[in-house]
């Protein structure tokens, strides 16, 4: 992948990474209101309980691509960025502008979706 491209994903992830840092702060703040508020109705509570569990869900998934986005900002860095982790083909440039962290290849990608639901790994 050329510097021009490099730089423009590099971009894009660290958008990305901005965007889930202060989404995952904001769901933080929204659970850590929701234990301090003093809920006595009954639907309240359920309802802050669903919400908590909502923020809590959401805050894990924003981890793992947190955690996916870090991994390929350093992929950027060491020049490996846009390589399929499995095949080492080319990961397909407008597959990596819809999902920049992409690990794999879109063949790739489908054969590991099959071989996990088949439970294997
Ligand atoms: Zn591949």
């Amino acid at each position: 992948m050329d510097n021009k491209n490099l730089k423009f994903f590099e971009r894009m992830l660290k958008e990305r990474l901005e965007e889930i840092t202060s989404n995952i702060n904001l769901r933080n703040t929204n659970l850590i209101e929701l234990y301090a508020a003093n809920l006595k109705d009954q639907s309240d509570i359920v309802s802050a309980n669903l919400q908590g569990e909502l923020d809590f869900l959401m805050i894990q998934k924003h981890g793992l691509e947190l955690k996916d986005i870090m991994h390929s900002l350093q992929k950027i860095k060491n020049k490996s960025y846009g390589i399929c982790e499995m095949c080492d083909d080319e990961i397909d440039i407008q597959r990596l502008k819809v999902k920049p962290h992409a690990k794999y290849c879109i063949n790739c990608r489908e054969l590991h979706e099959k071989s996990k639901n088949r439970g294997e790994r």
